[in-house]
């Protein structure tokens, strides 16, 4: 373990990794909710690769499809039969006015796609994105993001502009739910029209809050963002790297409300369960007789290979086959109720929600909501690795990602861990 982690930190370029060097272990290998270290200790994967595994680790017909279409052709954007009947099976679970499908390799990459898409379509520059939004690392997708992570990247390219998200435990505009009536989508498009900025080609937003924190917003939120799309003439992009295939309980979080209904959708993370895949998906009318619709307007080197579309395949057949978004939603309604019993128990958890099996735990000060410093949370980061539990924990507030497929008593296992080591906090 340490030859591996020193010949690592030799030659790699400093930055590559946050918390995962924390945990200081070296990863043997994974099954479904279970990942083994190469010391043969064992743990729950609530990590999974930022929520990447949805269908489980190495899913045993996921590995099949996989390597049958690695042994006989893994490269090249020809046409190929698993691309098209990847394309025909994304179609069957969409709404049928999201009919154009185009595949890139990661989040970041889809939403810069996106972007470039929602600006041939509607002739405007501007894109709105939210407080605490994030979009990926690239230049385009980092300047949208609404947050701590731009420093020291910049200048990014212009056009952007950040406006309040509905983070209801921590209102940016010091309001409660429900009560203010949405204020924050008012102020959102008083902030539009004061801006200095042209016209808005895209409001960006992602369903749930995933970087920042699995921040749930309240119940209509997306369906106000719709309107108010449609009020500045712009189009609604939903980022849902995080949120897609199944992980908040239905396919897709905006499946939730389907008077959200956006006009472009970008997939990613879990969508071929670790091979590098992503997609945009727009409105079939958005892009015809655009730049963007122009020959290789949009391929990739990457995007769409063979290798990528079978394992985007198996994936959406076995979220389907399996009833993944369904257990999700099901195992999501049980783990609500245990972190309400955690607000009850212990003075220092804050906000505590979930969307399916896209889980948040915020630690603050007892009776405050000021975060806890961050080397309590690191500190409870590591009680769990002892306690065989990975997890998500940069700042004061903590992630949580099973696998959708993940058996009961994994889940109820790693829920314990996390109660044992709060309840050692609390003495
Ligand atoms: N969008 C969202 C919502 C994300 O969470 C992320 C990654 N955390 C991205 C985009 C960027 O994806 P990638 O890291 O694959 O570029």
């Amino acid at each position: 373990t340490e030859h591996t982690i020193a010949l690592e930190k030799r030659h790699r370029l400093p930055g590559g990794q946050t918390m995962t060097d924390l945990a200081g272990l070296v990863v043997d290998r994974a099954r479904n909710a279970e990942v083994w270290d190469t010391d043969g200790k064992r743990y729950i994967d609530f990590f999974t690769g930022v929520g990447v595994c949805n269908i489980g680790h190495s899913h045993p017909r996921f590995l099949a499809d996989v390597q049958e279409q690695l042994a006989a052709c893994a490269v090249g954007t020809f046409f190929t039969d698993v691309r098209s009947r990847y394309y025909e099976l994304l179609s069957s679970q969409l709404p049928e006015r999201l009919g154009r499908i185009h595949m890139f390799s990661t989040g970041s990459e889809a939403v810069e796609a996106a972007v470039k898409l929602a600006r041939a379509a509607t002739g405007r520059h501007e894109v709105v994105s939210f407080w605490g939004g994030f979009h990926g690392k690239t230049q385009g997708a980092l300047g949208l993001h609404g947050g701590p992570r731009k420093r020291h990247s910049g200048p990014f390219p212009p056009g952007s502009h950040q406006v309040p998200y509905a983070y209801c435990y921590r209102c940016p505009l010091q309001l409660a739910h429900p009560a203010c009536g949405q204020r924050c989508v008012e102020v959102a498009e008083e902030s539009i029209e004061n801006s200095t900025l042209g016209d808005v080609a895209a409001i960006i937003v992602e369903p749930v809050q995933g970087t920042n924190g699995n921040i749930v917003p309240p119940a209509g939120y997306l369906r106000a963002l719709r309107r108010l799309a449609d009020r500045v003439g712009a189009l609604l992009i939903l980022d849902e790297v995080i949120t897609g295939f199944g992980r908040t309980g239905s396919l897709f979080a905006f499946q939730h409300e389907p008077e959200a209904s956006p006009d472009v959708v970008v997939l990613g993370k879990a969508m071929a369960s670790g091979v590098p895949a992503s997609a945009v998906v727009s409105r079939s009318e958005l892009v015809e007789g655009t730049p963007f619709a122009a020959p290789s307007a949009a391929a990739s080197t990457f995007g769409g290979n063979p290798l990528a579309s079978a394992a985007a395949l198996a994936t959406l057949r076995i979220l389907l086959d399996e009833g993944l978004p369904e257990r999700a939603d099901r195992l999501g309604a049980s783990v609500a109720r245990r972190l309400a019993s955690w607000t009850e128990e212990f003075p220092f958890v804050g906000n505590a929600a979930c969307a399916g099996l896209m889980i948040g735990v915020e630690l603050v000060e007892p009776g405050t909501r000021h975060p806890l410093p961050k080397d309590v949370t690191r500190g409870v980061f590591q009680h769990l690795l002892a306690e065989g539990v990975l997890a998500m924990a940069y700042d004061s507030r903590i992630r949580i990602y099973p696998p959708l497929s993940i058996p009961p008593e994994h889940l109820d296992e790693g829920l314990a861990a996390f109660e044992r080591v709060f309840r050692s906090l609390s003495h």
